[in-house]
């Protein structure tokens, strides 16, 4: 059972394109960042540290920035696979406000609390 229309699929496929255009150009631009980060000549050891955390802020936001672009692909061939909009856990269709919020979300609210839940337990 789909209860989304192909409009409204049509709709989240535009969305998560630009999504993904805006991540890669903001990818990028950290990475030029980074790059230049590199090539600064630091004087002193406060100097040094402060650039370290910088860099580290850097990678930081590549790291993730890496990962949303992951979650886009990944939302963009369930599209094309037919299987958006679906739970990966569990199967049920994910609550259209969800993916309206968040259109890379691949599993319902449930499955992604008791996900987050485990992550918490580990951690
Ligand atoms: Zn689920």
């Amino acid at each position: 059972m789909v209860s989304l229309n192909l409009s409204e699929i049509a709709a989240f496929k535009a969305e998560l394109k630009d999504l993904l255009e805006q991540l890669r150009a903001e990818a990028g631009e950290e990475y030029s960042e980074q790059t230049k980060q590199q090539d600064l000549h630091v004087h002193d050891s406060g100097e040094e540290a402060e650039a370290v955390v910088d860099l580290m802020m850097h990678v930081e936001n590549l790291a993730r920035h890496d990962e949303e672009i992951a979650d886009c692909l990944a939302a963009l061939k369930r599209i094309d696979e037919g299987d958006f909009g679906f739970c990966l856990d569990c199967g049920e269709e994910i609550e259209l406000s969800r993916l309206r919020a968040c259109p890379t979300a691949s599993r319902c609210i449930r499955c992604q609390s008791v996900l987050e839940a485990e992550v918490r337990k580990t951690a």
